[in-house]
């Protein structure tokens, strides 16, 4: 029988990629979408036009904290595996917004749970984030971390969620895959990100500005790379409640970096330094060896073969 993913935030960045692989597996995708105004809507209905003729593939326009909307999803496609990926994401605007993410990143998720156990889900799979680390994490930041010091609205958003996440594994039996995701790149990225910003600014020659003496460094990870991972994560069979980091496991220099992307471009930056910002930990470094060895992740792409491999797809599609 084909299984049916409930794919929530299916027109987001990650969410378009994971409906594809998972189409093309053969499993039937139904995804769900708000289409927030986070970043323009016409960026997510591009994100998924080549799903819109695919036959294992359906979209469902509403938000996750409508549990009539949910349940009736559930209902009406025999749902039984789910990857919530729906969220506010980026930790900058939650310091403007706490009680926004507050509500859709812990209401949303609760939601989700909620309905999930209602109609026996049998895998719950949860996109966290490597901010959960705050400032506990020693790097290379492994699972077993105390994760009870983040320092935005956002890391306390995704460490509440996985939180709700181990309660309703406990309490209702439902398996449920907690993966952390360390700054994910590659086609799609969303424009406010990082690598996203800084190709489109140093493309049109504007300066950048690096927050911090450039020596912050980050654990980047190839979108493809973090799709094998979700993917393996649906097929886990281990214990009920389990959390994963997917990182390269690698961190690259903010310096180096912006180098890569001048190299790709071929034109130079144009640089503004400009003190650390509030919510920003300085240096992300997954430990991926748990991963490796429970879900057989291997990451296969590395900071100097993405982002020529992301200006590519930049140069492409910037219209104009
Ligand atoms: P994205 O913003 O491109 O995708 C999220 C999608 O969720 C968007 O399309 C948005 O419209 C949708 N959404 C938001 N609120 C919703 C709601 N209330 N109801 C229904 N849909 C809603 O972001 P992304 O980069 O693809 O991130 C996906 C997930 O991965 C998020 O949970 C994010 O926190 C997590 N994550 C991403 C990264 C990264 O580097 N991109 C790193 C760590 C964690």
């Amino acid at each position: 029988m084909t299984e049916v993913v409930l794919v929530t935030g299916a027109a987001g960045f990650i969410g378009s990629h994971l409906s594809e692989r998972l189409v093309r597996l053969g499993y039937r995708v139904v995804g769900l979408d708000n289409f927030d105004d986070c970043y323009p809507a016409t960026i997510k209905w591009a994100n998924i036009r080549a799903l819109q003729g695919e036959d294992g593939f359906r979209m469902e326009q509403g938000d996750i904290r409508d549990r009539t909307l949910v349940s009736r999803i559930f209902a009406e496609n025999g749902v039984s595996l789910v990857v919530h990926l729906a969220a506010r994401a980026g930790v900058r605007p939650s310091l403007e917004q706490p009680l926004l993410y507050q509500d859709v990143n812990i209401g949303g998720t609760v939601n989700l749970l909620e309905v999930s156990r209602q109609f026996g889900a049998r895998k719950f799979v949860f996109a966290s984030s490597s901010s959960v680390y705050g400032l506990n994490g020693k790097a290379p930041f492994t699972e077993e971390s105390a994760v009870n010091y983040p320092i935005s609205p956002y890391a306390a958003s995704k460490a509440a969620g996985e939180l709700f996440c181990r309660s309703y594994s406990h309490l209702y039996n439902l398996p449920i895959v907690v993966l952390r995701l360390f700054t994910v790149y590659g086609p799609r990225q969303r424009p406010e990100m990082a690598i996203h910003r800084f190709v489109r600014m140093i493309d049109r020659g504007e300066e950048i500005t690096l927050f911090g003496d450039g020596t912050t460094s980050r654990d980047y990870t190839y979108v493809d790379d973090v799709i094998d991972g979700f993917q393996a994560a649906l097929g886990y069979r281990g214990e009920a409640f389990a959390i994963f980091n997917l990182g390269s496991g690698r961190s690259v220099g903010l310096n180096h970096l912006v180098a890569l992307i001048e190299q790709a471009l071929n034109k130079k930056a144009r640089i503004r330094y400009q003190e650390a910002a509030p919510g920003d930990v300085s240096l992300t470094l997954a430990d991926i060896s748990k991963a490796k060895a429970a879900l057989g992740y291997q990451p296969k792409v590395a900071i100097e073969e993405g982002v020529p491999l992301f200006v590519e797809w930049y140069l492409g599609n910037k219209g104009g």
